[in-house]
């Protein structure tokens, strides 16, 4: 059996009960089979597979916190610090009550590559809790907030972890966290990214994965001979990702017609309003009904279907496996050509390859939206340095770094015979790096 397959079945029976994990380690080995194979007796001695996919520390902790009708709640709260062999560990918190183990491992590995990716000197991590934010009061997601900083401090820091946000962990969320973080250790220092801009945020880290995700997505179409100018695009997600997407594809001429939530979604034949949006989602946190309501030539549907809608390019930017093998038949049938994932994982393995087998350009999300910690990592340069850039410089520098990015996957598919595969190239781009430094490392 080769090595690939052997660490394969390993990660299979060690970690039974975590689908999401073994569906992302399995992509990304099966991937850079080909580097592997080139000098596998070695990696196979240095056990090289099995630490890459075992992470580094995994913290696990109870959460208690009061409710407003002063009932006691419990929610588990984790931290895995998978991989720090480029920088120290960085990656968001998802509050989302779907939270466990498995989901966080997945995203941490999947957080290793595309902060190498990045070119950016920061390790691989991720947090949550199954906390579920929706319907709390301000006060009950502070208390939640302060209780899961209370424990998780001890673990954190502006060298060593350095946690932002993600799903249901926004602005309100950071705010909170950084006060209590501040509070118990006296400390003023850059440990969470996505700060307000008053306490040490960035410019631009709001927009920064919506942006980047349409940089990179720009890039790819020029690099394939095409222009996103006039094109029709498909986002699902109503959040940060989803809304700042919506945002620069209409800067860059194309006209975004979808979005979703947990409950419905919204084709407006005018393209979304992002106004509208941010009023519904940002503000309110309301139900995408309320966006119906505000403009009534679009129309809302219950349930899924985002990726049924005639399209040029599709952006998935909610949530893991959202974009399934039914879907992914529906986009081919309907004339796209394009996929980028501004969400981790949106597409399962079988949609995946069904939209590579005819002929869609698909660009994985840990490269189409590593501008989000791409942008956490200036924030942190900014913190360092204690200067603030402008949101011009800034924003710059994130389109460097998706352009960079895109030729870099393109350039590491085409090394090893995969041209247009840009998951290949994604996933051999980020791993050159960590393994380099591993293997610099020694044992450890
Ligand atoms: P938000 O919490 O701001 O938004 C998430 C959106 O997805 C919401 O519209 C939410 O609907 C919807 N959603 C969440 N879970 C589900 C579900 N199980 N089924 C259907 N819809 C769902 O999160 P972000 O926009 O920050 O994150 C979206 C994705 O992008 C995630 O995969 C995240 O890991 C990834 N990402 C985020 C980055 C960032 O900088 N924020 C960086 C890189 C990746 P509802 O409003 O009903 O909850």
């Amino acid at each position: 059996m080769s090595y690939v397959d052997e660490v394969i079945a390993k990660v299979k029976a060690k970690n039974a009960a975590e689908p999401e994990f073994i569906q992302a380690v399995e992509e990304v080995l099966e991937t850079i089979r080909v580097v592997i194979e080139a000098d596998e007796d070695n990696y196979r001695k240095q056990a090289f597979l099995e630490r890459i996919t075992e992470p580094e520390r995994i913290i696990q902790f109870r959460v208690p916190w009061v409710d407003d009708n002063g009932q006691v709640q419990v929610n588990r709260g984790y931290r895995v610090q998978f991989n720090s062999a480029i920088g120290p560990y960085k990656g968001g918190l998802r509050l989302h009550p779907s939270v466990y183990l498995g989901i966080i491992k997945f995203l941490g590995f999947e957080q290793i590559f595309k902060n190498s990716l990045t070119g950016l000197p920061i390790g691989g991590g991720k947090g949550g809790s199954d906390f579920d934010p929706k319907g709390k009061s301000d006060n009950e997601v502070m208390r939640f907030c302060q209780s899961f900083m209370t424990e998780l401090y001890k673990y954190i820091g502006k060298d060593e972890d350095v946690p932002a946000g993600d799903i249901g962990v926004g602005a309100r969320e950071i705010g909170y966290l950084y006060g209590q973080y501040k509070r118990i250790t006296g400390l003023y220092e850059g440990v969470l990214t996505g700060k307000g801009l008053s306490y040490g945020g960035s410019l631009a880290r709001t927009q920064a994965t919506g942006y980047g995700l349409l940089y990179l997505t720009e890039e790819l179409l020029k690099i394939n001979g095409k222009d996103i100018a006039g094109k029709t695009v498909v986002v699902s997600g109503a959040g940060n990702v989803a809304t700042y997407a919506i945002e620069k594809a209409w800067q860059l001429g194309a006209k975004p017609v979808t979005c979703s939530d947990s409950t419905g979604w919204i084709y407006d034949p005018d393209g979304i309003d992002v106004a509208t949006l941010q009023d519904v989602k940002e503000v309110r946190r309301a139900r995408l009904t309320e966006y119906a309501k505000a403009r009534p030539n679009s129309v809302y549907h219950e349930g899924k279907g985002v990726f049924t809608t005639k399209c040029d390019i599709a952006l998935p930017c909610a949530t893991q496996n959202e974009l399934q093998l039914e879907d992914a038949k529906a986009l081919v049938a309907n004339g796209c050509f394009a996929v980028c994932e501004g969400a981790n994982m949106p597409t399962t393995l079988e949609a995946t390859k069904y939209l590579q087998d005819n002929g869609v350009i698909f660009a994985p999300g840990k490269a189409a939206n590593a501008g989000g910690v791409a942008t956490s990592a200036l924030e942190m340069s900014q913190n360092s340095e204690r200067l603030s850039w402008t949101f011009e410089e800034v924003d710059a520098k994130l389109k460097q770094i998706m352009v960079n990015i895109t030729h870099n996957i393109d350039d590491a598919a085409k090394r090893y015979g995969m041209e247009g595969n840009y998951v290949a190239g994604a996933n051999i781009a980020g791993f050159e790096k960590v393994a380099n430094a591993m293997k610099a490392q020694g044992i450890v």
